[in-house]
């Protein structure tokens, strides 16, 4: 799927944390795209141009702007200069692309990521429930700590009204000691993970995220046609 370069404008920016943003970007009329693509955006660096890539955070359904939930990277580049940039600011993209998209949706799913990794996730998710999804959706994700959860208020909203959805989050290093839930994603699997489930898996986040969850998932019996993944390094 090859997306189209287009300039686009910053409309909003919210900080989450220390070093964790949303950003809102204006797309042209007729930008449209499936829930778990992302776009790239090309940056400078001393006359040399060079490409990153970000998961679409917004939902397909959201028209006229698109979001990006990104981290700062320390001694990244790209994302220095992203969490630094102000509204009304330009900056050049292309998309959307991707084939992270959801395959087969009249399965149950479970979407699993660590950190930013929740991105493309937020989309689909918003995206299925918005189009009356009724399956089962289990969303599992993994952060450092409190603090780098984000939209829990719309996640629990989300919880309320759709019966079919839950989530949990995994938290390596809680503030909170007596925290339920402390390690990693992949430690919660079996847990989690009903035993007569009958869906798809999705996982994103850094490489070792990703391997350790289709190790598991594998181990746990699950074929690997029914696994997809996005990495983010
Ligand atoms: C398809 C795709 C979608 C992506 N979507 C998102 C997204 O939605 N949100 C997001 O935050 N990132 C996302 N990324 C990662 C993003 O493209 C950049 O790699 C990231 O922002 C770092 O770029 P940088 O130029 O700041 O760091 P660089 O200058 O490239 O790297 C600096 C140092 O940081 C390390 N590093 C690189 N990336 C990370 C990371 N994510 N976490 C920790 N250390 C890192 C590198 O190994 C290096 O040591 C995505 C990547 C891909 C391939």
């Amino acid at each position: 799927m090859d997306g189209e370069r287009f300039t686009s404008r910053l409309i909003e920016s919210k900080l989450l944390n220390e070093d964790t943003k949303i950003l809102k970007f204006s797309v042209p009329e007729n930008f449209e795209f499936k829930a778990g693509q992302y776009v790239t955006i090309a940056f400078y660096n001393e006359g040399k141009r060079i490409l990153r890539s970000y998961s679409i955070f917004s939902s397909p359904h959201e028209k006229g702007f698109i979001s990006i939930c990104f981290k700062k990277v320390k001694e990244g580049f790209a994302s220095g200069v992203l969490f630094d940039m102000k509204i009304d600011e330009k900056i050049e993209m292309k998309g959307p692309l991707g084939s992270f998209v959801l395959r087969n949706q009249k399965n149950e799913l479970m979407f699993i990521s660590a950190g930013t990794g929740f991105a493309p996730f937020r989309s689909m998710i918003l995206n299925l429930l918005k189009n009356n999804f009724q399956n089962k959706i289990i969303l599992l994700r993994g952060y450092r700590t409190e603090f780098g959860l984000c939209c829990e208020n719309e996640l629990a909203n989300l919880k309320l009204i759709h019966k079919n959805f839950e989530y949990h989050n995994i938290l390596s290093r809680p503030i909170n000691k007596d925290y339920p839930f402390i390690g990693h994603v992949q430690d919660f699997l079996e847990k989690i993970v009903p035993k007569d489930f009958k869906g798809d898996f999705y996982i994103c986040g850094l490489k070792e995220m990703v391997e350790g969850v289709k190790e598991k998932l594998l181990k746990m019996g699950i074929p690997r046609d029914q696994i997809f993944f996005e990495r983010y390094n």
